[in-house]
Protein backbone atom coordinates (compact mmCIF):
# COMPACT_ATOMS: atom_id res chain seq x y z
CA UNK A 1 0.00 0.00 0.00
CA UNK A 2 1.15 3.09 -0.98
CA UNK A 3 2.39 5.72 2.00
CA UNK A 4 -0.20 8.63 2.13
CA UNK A 5 1.54 11.78 2.55
CA UNK A 6 -0.99 14.72 2.39
CA UNK A 7 1.40 16.96 3.82
CA UNK A 8 3.11 17.20 0.36
CA UNK A 9 -0.05 16.55 -1.27
CA UNK A 10 -1.46 19.66 0.37
CA UNK A 11 2.20 21.49 -0.02
CA UNK A 12 1.89 20.68 -4.02
CA UNK A 13 -1.28 22.49 -4.59
CA UNK A 14 -0.36 25.03 -2.32
CA UNK A 15 2.62 25.67 -4.61
CA UNK A 16 0.11 25.69 -7.32
CA UNK A 17 -2.26 27.80 -6.14
CA UNK A 18 0.36 30.33 -5.41
CA UNK A 19 1.75 29.94 -8.81
CA UNK A 20 -1.31 30.92 -10.89
CA UNK A 21 -3.13 33.54 -8.03
CA UNK A 22 -1.97 36.00 -9.98
CA UNK A 23 -3.33 34.91 -13.57
CA UNK A 24 -6.65 33.15 -11.58
CA UNK A 25 -9.94 35.03 -11.98
CA UNK A 26 -10.48 37.33 -9.31
CA UNK A 27 -13.98 36.81 -7.49
CA UNK A 28 -15.91 33.01 -8.13
CA UNK A 29 -19.57 33.04 -9.76
CA UNK A 30 -20.09 29.31 -7.87
CA UNK A 31 -23.08 29.85 -5.61
CA UNK A 32 -24.57 28.14 -2.40
CA UNK A 33 -26.50 25.63 -4.24
CA UNK A 34 -23.73 24.52 -6.40
CA UNK A 35 -21.10 24.28 -3.54
CA UNK A 36 -23.40 22.67 -0.94
CA UNK A 37 -24.08 19.95 -3.36
CA UNK A 38 -20.71 19.19 -4.41
CA UNK A 39 -19.99 19.38 -0.58
CA UNK A 40 -23.05 17.86 1.36
CA UNK A 41 -24.66 14.84 1.57
CA UNK A 42 -25.08 12.85 4.96
CA UNK A 43 -22.83 11.99 7.31
CA UNK A 44 -19.74 9.88 6.08
CA UNK A 45 -19.79 6.46 7.66
CA UNK A 46 -16.54 5.00 6.94
CA UNK A 47 -13.29 7.32 6.16
CA UNK A 48 -10.89 8.23 3.05
CA UNK A 49 -7.32 7.77 2.55
CA UNK A 50 -5.61 11.20 3.77
CA UNK A 51 -4.35 12.49 0.36
CA UNK A 52 -7.81 11.45 -1.09
CA UNK A 53 -9.07 13.56 0.74
CA UNK A 54 -7.09 16.87 0.16
CA UNK A 55 -7.29 16.02 -3.49
CA UNK A 56 -11.36 16.12 -3.19
CA UNK A 57 -11.17 19.47 -0.85
CA UNK A 58 -9.16 20.96 -3.77
CA UNK A 59 -10.80 19.26 -6.50
CA UNK A 60 -14.87 20.41 -4.75
CA UNK A 61 -13.35 24.23 -4.18
CA UNK A 62 -11.11 25.17 -6.33
CA UNK A 63 -13.31 27.12 -8.45
CA UNK A 64 -15.05 28.24 -5.65
CA UNK A 65 -12.44 30.97 -3.97
CA UNK A 66 -12.76 34.62 -4.26
CA UNK A 67 -9.08 34.71 -4.70
CA UNK A 68 -8.86 37.37 -2.11
CA UNK A 69 -4.98 36.09 -1.28
CA UNK A 70 -4.35 37.59 -4.49
CA UNK A 71 -3.50 41.35 -6.10
CA UNK A 72 -6.65 41.53 -8.18
CA UNK A 73 -9.04 41.72 -4.97
CA UNK A 74 -10.21 45.20 -3.89
CA UNK A 75 -13.43 44.20 -1.88
CA UNK A 76 -13.39 44.49 1.92
CA UNK A 77 -9.87 44.65 3.66
CA UNK A 78 -8.72 41.15 3.50
CA UNK A 79 -5.31 41.80 3.13
CA UNK A 80 -2.79 38.54 1.41
CA UNK A 81 -0.48 36.45 3.42
CA UNK A 82 3.81 37.27 2.81
CA UNK A 83 5.02 33.44 1.97
CA UNK A 84 6.99 32.92 5.36
CA UNK A 85 4.18 34.16 7.26
CA UNK A 86 1.84 31.37 5.20
CA UNK A 87 4.26 28.59 5.77
CA UNK A 88 5.25 29.57 9.63
CA UNK A 89 1.01 29.34 9.91
CA UNK A 90 1.52 25.97 8.42
CA UNK A 91 4.24 24.56 10.30
CA UNK A 92 1.80 26.13 13.41
CA UNK A 93 -1.14 23.56 12.38
CA UNK A 94 1.40 20.83 12.11
CA UNK A 95 3.09 21.36 15.55
CA UNK A 96 -0.78 22.35 16.96
CA UNK A 97 1.07 23.38 20.46
CA UNK A 98 -1.36 25.27 22.75
CA UNK A 99 0.47 28.22 23.19
CA UNK A 100 -1.89 29.37 26.28
CA UNK A 101 0.94 29.60 28.73
CA UNK A 102 4.78 29.15 28.91
CA UNK A 103 4.79 25.41 30.21
CA UNK A 104 2.70 24.37 27.74
CA UNK A 105 4.63 25.76 24.49
CA UNK A 106 7.90 27.82 25.55
CA UNK A 107 8.42 28.85 22.12
CA UNK A 108 5.44 29.77 20.73
CA UNK A 109 4.99 32.22 24.17
CA UNK A 110 8.89 33.51 23.62
CA UNK A 111 8.03 34.38 20.06
CA UNK A 112 4.38 36.46 21.06
CA UNK A 113 6.82 38.31 23.38
CA UNK A 114 9.06 39.11 20.82
CA UNK A 115 6.68 39.89 18.44
CA UNK A 116 4.51 41.65 20.74
CA UNK A 117 7.52 44.24 21.52
CA UNK A 118 8.21 44.35 17.57
CA UNK A 119 4.87 45.44 17.17
CA UNK A 120 5.03 48.28 19.45
CA UNK A 121 8.40 49.52 18.49
CA UNK A 122 7.35 49.52 14.60
CA UNK A 123 3.44 51.07 15.23
CA UNK A 124 5.59 53.58 17.43
CA UNK A 125 3.42 52.80 20.77
CA UNK A 126 4.01 53.47 24.25
CA UNK A 127 7.26 50.84 25.49
CA UNK A 128 5.22 50.30 28.67
CA UNK A 129 1.80 49.02 26.76
CA UNK A 130 1.04 44.93 27.46
CA UNK A 131 -0.40 43.26 24.15
CA UNK A 132 -1.83 40.49 23.54
CA UNK A 133 -2.54 38.17 20.60
CA UNK A 134 -6.25 37.36 19.70
CA UNK A 135 -8.23 36.08 16.68
CA UNK A 136 -9.04 39.16 15.26
CA UNK A 137 -9.66 42.93 15.66
CA UNK A 138 -12.89 42.15 17.27
CA UNK A 139 -11.33 39.93 20.12
CA UNK A 140 -8.81 43.29 20.66
CA UNK A 141 -11.67 45.36 21.17
CA UNK A 142 -12.94 43.20 23.83
CA UNK A 143 -9.85 42.63 24.79
CA UNK A 144 -8.99 46.41 25.43
CA UNK A 145 -12.58 47.65 26.16
CA UNK A 146 -12.82 44.71 28.76
CA UNK A 147 -9.70 46.52 30.29
CA UNK A 148 -10.68 49.91 29.84
CA UNK A 149 -13.93 48.90 31.78
CA UNK A 150 -11.96 47.07 34.61
CA UNK A 151 -9.96 50.45 34.87
CA UNK A 152 -13.00 53.12 34.89
CA UNK A 153 -15.07 51.03 37.52
CA UNK A 154 -12.24 50.45 39.88
CA UNK A 155 -11.81 54.12 40.08
CA UNK A 156 -15.41 54.11 41.37
CA UNK A 157 -14.71 52.01 43.76
CA UNK A 158 -15.87 49.05 41.98
CA UNK A 159 -14.51 45.68 41.25
CA UNK A 160 -16.43 44.37 38.17
CA UNK A 161 -14.59 40.93 38.52
CA UNK A 162 -16.05 40.14 41.48
CA UNK A 163 -18.87 42.43 41.82
CA UNK A 164 -20.43 42.37 38.13
CA UNK A 165 -22.49 44.51 36.41
CA UNK A 166 -26.12 44.77 38.33
CA UNK A 167 -25.68 48.04 40.47
CA UNK A 168 -22.04 49.06 39.05
CA UNK A 169 -21.06 52.94 37.77
CA UNK A 170 -22.45 53.75 34.60
CA UNK A 171 -20.02 54.18 31.62
CA UNK A 172 -20.68 56.03 28.46
CA UNK A 173 -19.08 55.63 25.06
CA UNK A 174 -18.61 58.35 22.83
CA UNK A 175 -17.60 56.80 19.25
CA UNK A 176 -18.04 58.58 16.12
CA UNK A 177 -21.23 57.94 13.83
CA UNK A 178 -19.11 55.36 11.14
CA UNK A 179 -17.22 53.13 13.62
CA UNK A 180 -17.00 50.21 12.95
CA UNK A 181 -19.77 47.59 14.13
CA UNK A 182 -17.52 45.19 15.98
CA UNK A 183 -16.89 48.09 18.24
CA UNK A 184 -20.64 47.75 19.23
CA UNK A 185 -20.70 44.34 19.38
CA UNK A 186 -17.51 44.03 21.88
CA UNK A 187 -19.33 46.72 24.16
CA UNK A 188 -22.12 44.27 24.07
CA UNK A 189 -20.09 41.25 25.29
CA UNK A 190 -19.26 43.64 28.16
CA UNK A 191 -22.66 44.33 29.35
CA UNK A 192 -22.49 47.84 27.70
CA UNK A 193 -25.12 48.05 25.68
CA UNK A 194 -26.11 50.61 22.45
CA UNK A 195 -27.75 52.64 24.94
CA UNK A 196 -24.96 53.56 26.73
CA UNK A 197 -23.36 54.55 23.18
CA UNK A 198 -23.27 58.39 22.60
CA UNK A 199 -22.88 58.75 18.34
CA UNK A 200 -20.71 61.46 17.72
CA UNK A 201 -21.02 63.30 14.11
CA UNK A 202 -18.35 63.29 11.69
CA UNK A 203 -17.25 64.88 8.43
CA UNK A 204 -17.52 63.72 4.93
CA UNK A 205 -14.19 61.89 5.45
CA UNK A 206 -15.90 59.83 8.32
CA UNK A 207 -13.77 61.72 11.40
CA UNK A 208 -15.31 63.24 14.25
CA UNK A 209 -15.71 66.71 15.06
CA UNK A 210 -13.88 67.96 17.85
CA UNK A 211 -16.49 70.79 19.07
CA UNK A 212 -18.85 67.79 18.74
CA UNK A 213 -17.22 65.88 21.08
CA UNK A 214 -16.41 68.67 23.49
CA UNK A 215 -20.23 69.02 23.85
CA UNK A 216 -21.14 65.68 24.11
CA UNK A 217 -18.40 65.17 27.02
CA UNK A 218 -20.19 68.93 28.68
CA UNK A 219 -23.45 67.27 28.79
CA UNK A 220 -22.66 64.71 31.71
CA UNK A 221 -20.47 63.86 33.98
CA UNK A 222 -19.99 59.79 33.50
CA UNK A 223 -16.64 58.12 33.34
CA UNK A 224 -16.39 57.58 29.42
CA UNK A 225 -14.43 55.30 27.10
CA UNK A 226 -13.73 57.30 23.62
CA UNK A 227 -13.26 55.22 20.64
CA UNK A 228 -11.90 56.48 17.75
CA UNK A 229 -11.00 55.60 14.81
CA UNK A 230 -7.25 54.80 12.93
CA UNK A 231 -8.24 53.83 9.20
CA UNK A 232 -12.08 54.35 8.71
CA UNK A 233 -14.25 51.71 7.23
CA UNK A 234 -14.72 53.11 3.25
CA UNK A 235 -12.29 56.32 3.67
CA UNK A 236 -9.17 55.13 5.16
CA UNK A 237 -9.48 58.75 7.34
CA UNK A 238 -7.62 58.86 10.41
CA UNK A 239 -9.21 60.78 13.43
CA UNK A 240 -7.93 64.13 14.86
CA UNK A 241 -6.02 62.05 17.44
CA UNK A 242 -3.99 65.45 18.38
CA UNK A 243 -6.94 67.57 19.14
CA UNK A 244 -9.18 64.71 20.47
CA UNK A 245 -7.34 62.64 23.10
CA UNK A 246 -6.03 65.47 24.50
CA UNK A 247 -9.37 66.91 25.51
CA UNK A 248 -10.71 63.46 26.03
CA UNK A 249 -7.91 63.44 28.95
CA UNK A 250 -8.88 66.56 30.47
CA UNK A 251 -12.31 64.80 31.31
CA UNK A 252 -10.54 61.92 32.46
CA UNK A 253 -11.80 59.20 29.30
CA UNK A 254 -9.96 56.11 28.84
CA UNK A 255 -9.38 56.70 24.95
CA UNK A 256 -9.58 53.26 22.79
CA UNK A 257 -8.47 53.38 19.19
CA UNK A 258 -9.63 51.06 16.32
CA UNK A 259 -6.60 50.72 13.76
CA UNK A 260 -7.76 47.07 12.21
CA UNK A 261 -5.78 48.39 9.43
CA UNK A 262 -4.96 52.05 9.88
CA UNK A 263 -2.25 51.54 12.48
CA UNK A 264 0.07 49.83 10.70
CA UNK A 265 0.40 52.78 8.03
CA UNK A 266 2.32 54.11 11.24
CA UNK A 267 5.64 52.33 9.99
CA UNK A 268 5.47 54.49 7.31
CA UNK A 269 7.55 57.74 7.67
CA UNK A 270 4.93 59.35 4.54
CA UNK A 271 1.96 58.25 6.11
CA UNK A 272 3.04 59.04 9.99
CA UNK A 273 1.66 62.30 10.04
CA UNK A 274 -1.86 61.59 9.57
CA UNK A 275 -1.74 59.55 12.74
CA UNK A 276 -0.27 62.27 14.91
CA UNK A 277 -0.95 61.64 18.63
CA UNK A 278 -2.39 57.95 18.28
CA UNK A 279 0.28 57.04 21.26
CA UNK A 280 -1.17 59.10 23.44
CA UNK A 281 -4.31 56.75 23.65
CA UNK A 282 -4.93 54.37 26.12
CA UNK A 283 -5.89 51.37 24.22
CA UNK A 284 -5.30 50.31 20.26
CA UNK A 285 -6.95 47.09 18.77
CA UNK A 286 -5.55 46.25 15.00
CA UNK A 287 -4.73 42.72 12.70
CA UNK A 288 -2.25 41.32 11.89
CA UNK A 289 -4.09 39.61 8.93
CA UNK A 290 -5.33 42.66 7.44
CA UNK A 291 -2.73 45.39 6.09
CA UNK A 292 0.04 43.31 7.89
CA UNK A 293 -0.22 40.12 5.37
CA UNK A 294 -0.37 37.63 7.71
CA UNK A 295 -2.66 34.82 7.56
CA UNK A 296 -6.47 35.08 8.80
CA UNK A 297 -6.42 34.46 12.40
CA UNK A 298 -4.26 37.41 13.98
CA UNK A 299 -5.40 40.13 15.64
CA UNK A 300 -3.70 42.35 18.40
CA UNK A 301 -4.30 44.31 21.19
CA UNK A 302 -2.15 47.18 22.97
CA UNK A 303 -3.10 48.59 26.49
CA UNK A 304 -1.30 51.33 28.04
CA UNK A 305 -2.38 50.33 31.70
CA UNK A 306 -1.07 46.59 31.89
CA UNK A 307 -2.24 46.16 34.99
CA UNK A 308 -6.05 46.75 34.29
CA UNK A 309 -5.46 44.95 31.10
CA UNK A 310 -4.11 41.99 33.47
CA UNK A 311 -6.44 42.20 36.09
CA UNK A 312 -9.42 42.29 33.12
CA UNK A 313 -7.87 39.22 31.58
CA UNK A 314 -6.08 36.77 33.78
CA UNK A 315 -6.86 33.48 35.18
CA UNK A 316 -5.50 31.08 38.04
CA UNK A 317 -5.76 27.63 38.03
CA UNK A 318 -4.17 24.58 40.09
CA UNK A 319 -3.62 22.44 36.64
CA UNK A 320 -1.38 25.10 35.35
CA UNK A 321 2.31 25.68 36.22
CA UNK A 322 1.94 29.96 36.53
CA UNK A 323 5.51 30.64 34.88
CA UNK A 324 8.06 33.71 36.41
CA UNK A 325 10.10 34.53 34.28
CA UNK A 326 8.23 33.93 30.71
CA UNK A 327 5.17 35.75 29.59
CA UNK A 328 2.10 33.20 29.99
CA UNK A 329 -0.35 34.68 26.79
CA UNK A 330 -3.79 33.09 29.24
CA UNK A 331 -3.19 36.34 31.29
CA UNK A 332 -3.64 38.69 28.26
CA UNK A 333 -6.04 36.91 26.10
CA UNK A 334 -9.60 36.08 26.56
CA UNK A 335 -8.92 32.85 24.83
CA UNK A 336 -7.72 29.55 27.17
CA UNK A 337 -6.58 26.77 24.55
CA UNK A 338 -5.24 29.09 21.77
CA UNK A 339 -3.40 29.01 18.53
CA UNK A 340 0.00 29.42 18.46
CA UNK A 341 -0.11 32.47 16.38
CA UNK A 342 2.65 34.66 16.79
CA UNK A 343 4.99 32.40 14.31
CA UNK A 344 3.04 33.93 11.21
CA UNK A 345 3.15 37.39 12.55
CA UNK A 346 7.36 36.96 13.57
CA UNK A 347 7.83 35.20 9.84
CA UNK A 348 6.38 38.22 8.29
CA UNK A 349 7.80 40.74 9.90
CA UNK A 350 11.56 38.84 9.81
CA UNK A 351 10.43 38.62 6.53
CA UNK A 352 9.92 41.86 5.01
CA UNK A 353 11.81 43.95 8.52
CA UNK A 354 10.69 47.51 8.89
CA UNK A 355 11.47 48.67 5.60
CA UNK A 356 9.65 46.21 3.77
CA UNK A 357 6.36 46.88 5.72
CA UNK A 358 7.09 50.54 5.05
CA UNK A 359 7.54 50.15 1.56
CA UNK A 360 4.39 47.93 1.91
CA UNK A 361 2.28 50.57 3.23
CA UNK A 362 4.14 53.05 0.77
CA UNK A 363 2.78 51.42 -2.23
CA UNK A 364 -0.45 50.13 -1.30
CA UNK A 365 -1.75 53.60 -0.98
CA UNK A 366 0.00 54.88 -4.16
CA UNK A 367 -1.99 51.79 -5.84
CA UNK A 368 -5.07 52.74 -4.61
CA UNK A 369 -4.57 56.21 -5.51
CA UNK A 370 -3.73 55.49 -9.21
CA UNK A 371 -6.45 53.35 -9.53
CA UNK A 372 -9.19 55.76 -8.56
CA UNK A 373 -7.32 58.59 -10.13
CA UNK A 374 -7.28 56.78 -13.33
CA UNK A 375 -10.98 55.34 -12.48
CA UNK A 376 -11.81 59.15 -12.13
CA UNK A 377 -10.86 60.50 -15.28
CA UNK A 378 -13.19 58.27 -17.32
CA UNK A 379 -16.51 60.10 -17.83
CA UNK A 380 -19.65 59.49 -15.96
CA UNK A 381 -17.67 58.66 -12.74
CA UNK A 382 -17.93 60.42 -9.79
CA UNK A 383 -15.04 60.13 -6.87
CA UNK A 384 -16.28 60.10 -3.77
CA UNK A 385 -13.46 59.77 -1.52
CA UNK A 386 -9.82 60.13 -3.16
CA UNK A 387 -7.83 57.82 -1.10
CA UNK A 388 -5.82 59.64 1.49
CA UNK A 389 -4.52 56.08 2.07
CA UNK A 390 -5.40 52.79 0.78
CA UNK A 391 -9.53 53.07 0.79
CA UNK A 392 -11.16 55.17 -2.12
CA UNK A 393 -15.06 55.34 -3.20
CA UNK A 394 -16.04 55.38 -6.99
CA UNK A 395 -19.78 56.56 -7.67
CA UNK A 396 -20.84 55.70 -11.37
CA UNK A 397 -23.15 57.92 -13.04
CA UNK A 398 -25.87 56.49 -15.30
CA UNK A 399 -25.48 57.79 -18.76
CA UNK A 400 -29.50 57.61 -19.45
CA UNK A 401 -30.80 59.76 -16.32
CA UNK A 402 -29.68 62.46 -14.29
CA UNK A 403 -31.11 60.73 -10.86
CA UNK A 404 -29.76 59.69 -7.32
CA UNK A 405 -31.31 56.78 -7.76
CA UNK A 406 -30.45 55.50 -10.90
CA UNK A 407 -26.98 56.97 -9.81
CA UNK A 408 -27.84 53.58 -6.92
CA UNK A 409 -28.37 51.18 -9.56
CA UNK A 410 -26.10 51.96 -11.84
CA UNK A 411 -23.10 51.76 -9.57
CA UNK A 412 -24.28 48.33 -8.20
CA UNK A 413 -24.99 46.95 -11.85
CA UNK A 414 -21.27 48.79 -12.88
CA UNK A 415 -19.49 46.78 -9.21
CA UNK A 416 -21.54 43.31 -10.43
CA UNK A 417 -20.57 43.65 -13.93
CA UNK A 418 -16.92 44.39 -13.18
CA UNK A 419 -16.58 41.32 -10.82
CA UNK A 420 -18.21 39.12 -13.36
CA UNK A 421 -15.05 39.84 -15.54
CA UNK A 422 -13.43 38.16 -13.16
CA UNK A 423 -10.50 41.27 -13.75
CA UNK A 424 -10.76 42.20 -10.72
CA UNK A 425 -13.24 42.01 -7.43
CA UNK A 426 -14.96 45.30 -6.05
CA UNK A 427 -17.90 45.39 -3.26
CA UNK A 428 -20.18 48.54 -2.49
CA UNK A 429 -21.18 50.41 0.30
CA UNK A 430 -23.46 53.22 1.21
CA UNK A 431 -21.22 56.42 1.73
CA UNK A 432 -23.19 59.35 3.27
CA UNK A 433 -26.42 58.56 1.71
CA UNK A 434 -25.45 57.53 -1.90
CA UNK A 435 -24.19 53.78 -3.65
CA UNK A 436 -20.19 53.89 -4.44
CA UNK A 437 -17.66 51.00 -4.71
CA UNK A 438 -15.28 50.86 -2.87
CA UNK A 439 -11.58 50.18 -3.21
CA UNK A 440 -9.09 49.20 -0.78
CA UNK A 441 -5.47 47.65 -1.31
CA UNK A 442 -3.78 46.02 1.58
CA UNK A 443 -2.24 42.93 -0.10
CA UNK A 444 1.32 42.57 -0.69
CA UNK A 445 1.00 40.84 -4.36
CA UNK A 446 -1.39 44.10 -5.71
CA UNK A 447 0.99 45.21 -8.84
CA UNK A 448 1.03 47.83 -10.97
CA UNK A 449 -0.35 45.40 -14.33
CA UNK A 450 -3.11 44.38 -11.49
CA UNK A 451 -3.77 47.95 -11.04
CA UNK A 452 -4.26 48.56 -14.76
CA UNK A 453 -6.79 45.45 -15.21
CA UNK A 454 -8.74 46.34 -12.49
CA UNK A 455 -9.08 50.00 -14.48
CA UNK A 456 -9.11 48.91 -17.94
CA UNK A 457 -11.81 45.97 -17.04
CA UNK A 458 -13.94 49.15 -15.15
CA UNK A 459 -13.45 51.00 -18.28
CA UNK A 460 -14.83 48.24 -20.66
CA UNK A 461 -17.92 47.98 -18.76
CA UNK A 462 -18.46 51.92 -18.54
CA UNK A 463 -17.56 52.19 -22.10
CA UNK A 464 -20.60 48.81 -23.42
CA UNK A 465 -23.24 50.77 -20.78
CA UNK A 466 -22.88 54.06 -22.48
CA UNK A 467 -22.89 52.33 -26.17
CA UNK A 468 -25.80 50.74 -24.81
CA UNK A 469 -27.61 53.97 -23.75
CA UNK A 470 -26.69 55.94 -27.08
CA UNK A 471 -30.40 57.30 -27.83
CA UNK A 472 -30.40 55.24 -31.86
CA UNK A 473 -30.05 52.36 -29.50
CA UNK A 474 -32.41 52.58 -27.19
CA UNK A 475 -35.03 53.86 -29.80
CA UNK A 476 -33.78 49.91 -31.37
CA UNK A 477 -34.40 47.93 -28.29
CA UNK A 478 -36.87 50.16 -26.66
CA UNK A 479 -40.40 47.66 -26.25
CA UNK A 480 -43.38 49.36 -28.25
CA UNK A 481 -45.51 51.44 -25.78
CA UNK A 482 -49.07 50.86 -26.78
C1 LIG B 1 -11.97 44.48 9.81
C2 LIG B 1 -12.22 45.58 10.77
C3 LIG B 1 -12.59 45.30 12.09
C4 LIG B 1 -12.84 43.89 12.57
O1 LIG B 1 -11.64 43.17 12.57
P1 LIG B 1 -11.59 41.58 12.51
O2 LIG B 1 -10.14 41.28 12.42
O3 LIG B 1 -12.35 41.19 11.31
O4 LIG B 1 -12.21 41.07 13.76
C5 LIG B 1 -12.73 46.36 12.95
N1 LIG B 1 -12.56 47.62 12.55
C6 LIG B 1 -12.21 47.94 11.28
C7 LIG B 1 -12.01 49.37 10.90
C8 LIG B 1 -12.02 46.92 10.34
O5 LIG B 1 -11.66 47.21 9.09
Amino acid sequence: MKQSDPLSNAAAHAAAFSRELDSMRAGTQVGHAELLGRLGGELPESGLYPERVVDELVAATSDARHGSAGGRFFAWVIGGGFPSAVAADWLASVWDENAAHFAGAPAASVIEEVVGEWLKDLFRLPAEASFALTSGCQMAHFTCLASAREALMRRCGWDVNRQGLAGAPVIRILSGVDRHASVDRALRFLGLGSDSIVTVEADDQGRIHVDALANDFERTKLPTIVVLSAGELNTGSFDRFDQLIPLAKTHRAWVHIDGAFGIVSRSSEQFLPLSDGLELADSWATDGHKWLNVPLDSGLAFVRDRDAHRRAMSVETDYLEPCHSARDAIDWTPEWSRRARGYALYAAIREQGRGGIEKLVDRCCQHAANLVDHVGRLPGVDVAVRPTLNQGLLRFLDPRVDDQGAHDEFTDQVIHRVNQTGEAFFGGTTWRGKRVMRVSVVNWRTSEQDVRRAVGAIERVLHSAAEASRPERLVSQATPTR
